[in-house]
């Protein structure tokens, strides 16, 4: 599937919400946001855009986080 990211738009979605990608921004593993999570369970691609937590099974792409940061989620 194609989306109209950029590289660079893609991390910075994804950094917004996965707070801990802003620290090492290669990283592939991080805290999952949908579970209480004690270790990095949500693996996410960036060169993809897509995330899938291992843990609790959420998973999208780059079009739900968008809508994610837009607060269309509420916790
Ligand atoms: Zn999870």
């Amino acid at each position: 599937m194609n989306y109209n990211f950029t590289k660079d738009e893609i991390i910075e979605i994804f950094c917004e919400v996965f707070k801990d990608l802003c620290i090492h921004k290669n990283q592939q593993n991080v805290s999952c946001i949908f579970h209480e999570d004690r270790k990095p369970s949500m693996s996410v691609n960036l060169d993809k855009g897509v995330f899938y937590c291992f843990s609790c099974g959420e998973k999208g792409n780059i079009v739900t986080l968008k809508k994610y940061t837009k607060g269309n989620f509420n916790e």
